[in-house]
């Protein structure tokens, strides 16, 4: 069966030249507050991967770095005064937080004009309205991805598996306004298998290598892997690409796929911020 990689890198790159071109055209000089409390290890790549990007289209970034033992109140005056600056286009806070500090609380503070992740109150409940401003990076590249490769989702069958609210709530919300069928699954589903085999897209987003397997879904079927695992250093999804990528139309590779998007629509939702503000 001919098979579809979805290229997350390619298309991720066509839209980071884009916006280098539109930041440019912009003559102005665009600020990025990025706050990563503590010493996360994976928040170290992350953060680091943002910077560089914003940069290189031509995005101020400041870092906040701040340290661990951090008080939630000194968090939330930070954002404050970010909010007020007017010279700050777009506020990320970097999850996780140390558990001292209600990131809900946090993400709430960023003014919603600001709010490049989407996760504020105002930002979700625009979503949950069907009037977004900012939409979360993830689920919106993902619907990006789609689109790109022209996969019309109206009346399609499709199986979130992970119902966080940086993935599977925004993305259900997303997929709605689309006209899809959504089934969402979490830790607590019984049977998931069935509920995969029927979807003519599945999305995996749970954090386990091989999770899903090439029994779990229906032929000719769309796969769409969000996971990330470190294996011996290694980056993987949760798809096991290999067998799945046998029966499935279309399917992204970790990495490659999802990833690479994620920063793409950081830079889209920073240019929204600015171009609001012009
Ligand atoms: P999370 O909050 O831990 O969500 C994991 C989800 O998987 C939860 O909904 C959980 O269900 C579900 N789950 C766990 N075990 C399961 C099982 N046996 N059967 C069915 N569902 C199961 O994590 P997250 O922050 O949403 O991230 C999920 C994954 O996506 C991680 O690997 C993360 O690194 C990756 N990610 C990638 C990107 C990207 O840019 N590519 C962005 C964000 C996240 P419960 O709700 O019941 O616990």
């Amino acid at each position: 069966m001919k098979i579809m990689i979805i290229d997350g890198k390619k298309v991720s790159k066509e839209i980071v030249e884009e916006y280098k071109e539109k930041f440019n055209k912009l003559n102005k000089e665009v600020n990025f507050a990025i706050i990563w409390i503590g010493e996360d290890n994976a928040s170290e790549i992350y953060v680091k991967n943002k910077i560089k990007k914003c940069e290189y289209v031509g995005i101020k970034t400041k870092l906040y770095h701040l340290e661990e033992t951090i008080s939630e109140e000194e968090v939330l005056e930070l954002i404050d005064e970010l909010n007020k600056d007017s010279k700050v286009h777009g506020i990320l806070l970097q999850s996780p937080v140390p558990q001292h500090i209600d990131i809900i609380k946090c993400f709430n503070k960023i003014d919603y004009k600001k709010d490049i992740d989407g996760f504020s109150n105002k930002s979700v409940g625009n979503l949950y309205l069907g009037r977004p401003f900012h939409i979360s990076c993830t689920p919106k590249g993902i619907v990006r991805l789609l689109d790109y490769y022209q996969i019309d989702l109206n009346g399609l069958n499709v199986c979130i598996i992970n119902r966080s609210n940086i993935v599977g709530k925004p993305l259900f919300h997303l997929l709605l306004e689309r006209n899809a069928t959504i089934t969402m699954c979490h830790s607590k589903t019984k049977n998931l298998k069935e509920h995969t085999k029927m979807a003519d897209i599945v999305i995996s987003a749970v954090g386990k290598p091989k999770f899903i397997t090439a029994d779990m879904i229906k032929d000719k079927a769309i796969v769409i892997d969000v996971g990330i695992s470190r294996i011996a250093g290694k980056v993987v999804g949760d798809v096991d690409f290999e067998n799945v990528s046998k029966k499935a139309s279309y399917i992204t590779p970790v990495p490659g796929g999802v990833g690479p998007m994620t920063i793409a629509m950081i830079l889209e939702n920073i240019y929204n911020a600015v171009k609001e503000e012009i």
